[in-house]
């Protein structure tokens, strides 16, 4: 994963000031591997990591990130707008009703999106009317008669007196029944093929003539992988469409695909399918889509929180308390563990980070009332035992207990603590472990 790659990227620029171009062809190597493991495109990849280089060329240099952080939000930052920036909405239209008109491969997932549309839309005080303009399955038309059913809406279906099994008959009938019954919304389920088939695309391209639909939306299946290129293309030549709605977001796929039909089409993703129940579904969030791609979700967030809650100085002195596991003491300790405590919930991240695991252990699992009782316990040692914890024997346990109005066990606890603390900072030095980010010296 890249999470992986960037790990070993990390400890071999550990330290550097700022990047040259050997740092940046380096990570961007990794990266351009990351994304194509993702599934996305090669052609779509070699564009986007020209673009980063560019990029990171000119980017001033952040104090509080190290270099490859910087190349990680670069990248972030990139994938997050040519995924689209912000999320586009269905366009209504201005005399209803509406008309979405689904697309796609066969169990791409379009039946299942009417219904998840529709109970979307239903909850946002709408009418829809589903529509079963997939003849082609004999149990289609029943499989949109239960999602409707779910989804508390009508279903209008070929019947004896409305359509002849002509797909696109239904469709156009559909939209004077949604207008006589107050529908003001149609969503129109068609039919789909195993492959791109010139059949197919002939009768959604009639049906989308039947109807002028408002709004096209191509179902894509976000495990397609590679394919996804070639059938989004398929389908902009064949029908067209105006958005794109990945399916499958609960598979394993890291969702390349996204990248890849965005940055072909140039067609919005609006929206993100994630089950096979009518709850699972959202509009689509670049953002998070883009964490997605980058498996470095957690990473991300550090590096958010890293650049707004550090400030400079802090850093310097936190590195500077890290340098050196002889100089450490139980009062940097003591500091470093009111640090994390301050930085809330990022200090639950550091477990996260590779190799940090311990040391978040070490720190972090340490509530207030912990802090609090460490605190006492610390200040009840004099300033040779702050320094130099070896020599805390057991009459200076009881002394310390005493002193704090705490057990002996505590401080045997603290102390325990303080040397595996010591003792992961030594491995950090000898690079058993890489530097924490945000930190450089570490
Ligand atoms: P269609 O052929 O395009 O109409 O696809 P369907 O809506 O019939 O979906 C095909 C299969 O994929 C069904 O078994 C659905 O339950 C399932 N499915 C649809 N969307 C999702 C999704 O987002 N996640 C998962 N796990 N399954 C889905
Ligand atoms: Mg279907």
């Amino acid at each position: 994963t890249l999470s992986d790659r960037l790990t070993s990227v990390f400890s071999s620029l550990k330290g550097k000031g700022r990047l040259s171009e050997e740092d940046i062809a380096t990570t961007a190597r990794e990266i351009r591997l990351a994304l194509l493991e993702a599934d996305v495109a090669l052609p779509v990849v070699r564009e986007f990591i020209a673009h980063i280089k560019e990029r990171a060329r000119g980017e001033e240099v952040s104090k509080a990130l190290n270099p490859a952080q910087q190349v990680i939000k670069i990248v972030n930052e990139e994938l997050i707008a040519v995924l689209g920036g912000e999320t586009r909405e269905i366009r209504f239209a201005k005399r209803p009703p509406t008309v979405i008109m689904l697309a796609g491969l066969q169990g791409s997932g379009k039946t299942t999106l009417a219904g998840k549309l529709a109970k979307w839309l239903v909850a946002e005080r709408n009418t829809p009317l589903l529509v079963a303009a997939d003849l082609q399955r004999p149990n289609a038309v029943t499989q949109l008669q239960v999602v409707g059913e779910r989804a508390g809406t009508q279903v209008f279906a070929p019947q004896p007196g409305n359509g002849v099994g002509d797909p696109v008959e239904v469709a156009r009938e559909s939209i004077e029944h949604a207008r006589r019954n107050n529908h003001n919304v149609v969503i129109i389920d068609t039919a789909g093929r195993l492959g791109v088939d010139d059949e197919m695309m002939q009768q959604a391209a009639d049906i989308r003539d039947a109807v002028t639909p408002d709004e096209i939306l191509f179902v894509v299946d976000a495990m397609i992988g590679q394919d996804a290129v070639n059938t989004a293309q398929a389908f902009l030549d064949g029908v067209g469409y105006d958005g794109v709605v990945l399916t499958k977001l609960d598979g394993d796929a890291r969702g390349g695909a996204a990248l890849s039909i965005r940055h072909i089409t140039g067609r919005p993703i609006m929206f993100a399918s994630t089950g096979e129940k009518l709850e699972d579904f959202d509009v689509f969030h670049p953002d998070r889509m883009a964490s997605r791609i980058l498996d470095m979700g957690d990473m991300l967030s550090l590096i958010e929180q890293a650049q707004r809650t550090f400030d400079e100085a802090e850093v310097e002195r936190m590195a500077g308390s890290l340098t050196s596991e002889d100089d450490f003491t139980l009062e940097d300790f003591l500091e470093q563990m009111q640090m994390v405590r301050k930085l809330g919930p990022i200090g639950n991240l550091l477990g996260m980070m590779p190799g940090m695991g311990q040391m978040r252990d070490q720190i972090s699992n340490v509530d207030d009332k912990d802090l609090d009782r460490i605190t006492a316990l610390i200040r009840s040692m004099t300033p040779e035992e702050r320094r130099n914890p070896k020599i805390i024997n057991g009459s200076r346990r009881l002394r310390i207990a005493n002193g704090s109005g705490t057990q002996v066990s505590d401080v045997n606890g603290l102390v325990t603590r303080f040397f595996e603390a010591q003792k992961m900072l030594r491995k950090m030095k000898d690079g058993s472990f890489p530097g924490m980010p945000g930190m450089p010296g570490a």
